[in-house]
């Protein structure tokens, strides 16, 4: 059992010579109207097509059960903020959605205590270090951890009110319901397996509770945490996911207002910064979109006013991110526009 680590970085970087990162076409960028029903279902298609055969990356193991999930398992949703869903590949097979759970617990932490307890307490900026360093709680006294990292995660998990960890979890699982507009729930084998594995995590939250960055127990908060990582979900779930975080906190599918529209920034600027950890600012200079990944194999990724995407494909890059799902998310937004960066000059 190891943390991630920096000594595959060779292998990121053979990835990005390779072309990991398609530079984004001006042409779909620029396009002023939004794409048809036709070119959303083409463009998804195609990079199914495009990618399904790429094998490159490798399992998280550090989590003992995710090293048995069949790697060439490639699904891709994208849901419109209109609420039109368009799908290829392996959309059935559920997966846990690990880290991408936290962009979820942060929203749920703004949107019942609000800004101010975020910055103030784990913050919103980069650690740049690996999203379980433990080097980084110290260096910052648990301060500037941000959400989507290890330490600022538990922490929001911690930070969620309730009078019992049972009223706890009926909130963390129920907005996760309504962001991917229907009833999720846990993956019991990848609970108990990182549960059985989960020391390090265990002493992020006691480190952080040391540095009172969150006023809940942390035993319980680790526990609260690590089942929130396993809650099971699909592609076509983290697109509407997507969506709803593209569509002002509404979920477009099930018109639900899962959020106040006034957080969804907030939420959308800590994934730009931190979502793909170390590689977050080459992810978002090559296209744009705020995005968070889980070792779980699973991203989603945001182009505001307009889709959100899932992606599932199980083998990652040194970084930590699904290398199938990191290139079909920047080959669909290329083709339907999807940068929010872009602008055409008037
Ligand atoms: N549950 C995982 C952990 O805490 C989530 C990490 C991730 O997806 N990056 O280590």
């Amino acid at each position: 059992m190891s943390p991630l680590n920096t000594s595959r970085r060779g292998l990121a970087k053979g990835l990005a010579a390779a072309g990991l990162f398609a530079s984004a076409s001006v042409a779909g960028a620029s396009r002023a109207q939004p794409a048809s029903d036709a070119a959303y279902q083409a463009a998804v298609s195609n990079a199914y097509e495009r990618f399904k055969g790429l094998n490159e990356g490798k399992n998280a193991d550090y989590i003992p059960v995710l090293a048995e999930v069949p790697s060439n398992y490639f699904g891709i949703g994208l849901c419109t903020t209109g609420g039109k869903v368009f799908t290829a590949g392996d959309i059935a097979p559920r997966f846990s959605i690990q880290s991408i759970s936290k962009v979820v617990t942060l929203a749920l932490v703004l949107q019942e205590s609000g800004e101010a307890v975020v910055e103030n307490s784990v913050g919103v900026d980069a650690t740049g270090q690996v999203f379980n360093s433990i080097v980084a709680v110290e260096q910052f006294r648990g301060k500037e951890m941000n959400p989507l990292v290890n330490p600022g995660a538990i922490a929001m998990t911690g930070t969620v009110k309730g009078s019992s960890p049972d009223q706890i979890w009926a909130k963390i699982i129920g907005i996760h319901s309504d962001f991917c507009g229907r009833p999720l729930d846990v993956d019991q084998v990848v609970y108990k397996s990182e549960s059985d594995t989960n020391q390090r995590n265990r002493a992020i939250s006691m480190l952080m509770s040391a540095y009172e960055r969150f006023p809940g127990n942390p035993a319980v908060a680790v526990d609260l945490y690590t089942r929130q990582c396993a809650i099971a979900v699909n592609a076509k779930d983290l697109a509407v996911m997507g969506a709803t975080l593209a569509n002002g906190g509404k979920n477009p599918v099930t018109g639900k207002q899962v959020i106040d529209a006034k957080h969804v920034p907030g939420v959308l600027a800590v994934m730009a910064t931190a979502g793909l950890y170390d590689d977050s600012g080459k992810w978002l200079f090559h296209t744009g979109l705020p995005a968070k990944s889980g070792v779980g194999g699973g991203i989603v990724a945001v182009s505001p006013g307009k889709f959100g995407i899932g992606t599932f494909a199980p083998p990652l890059d040194a970084a930590g991110n699904s290398v199938r799902g990191q290139r079909a998310i920047t080959m669909i937004s290329d083709a339907v526009g999807g940068n929010p960066y872009a602008s055409r000059a008037t």
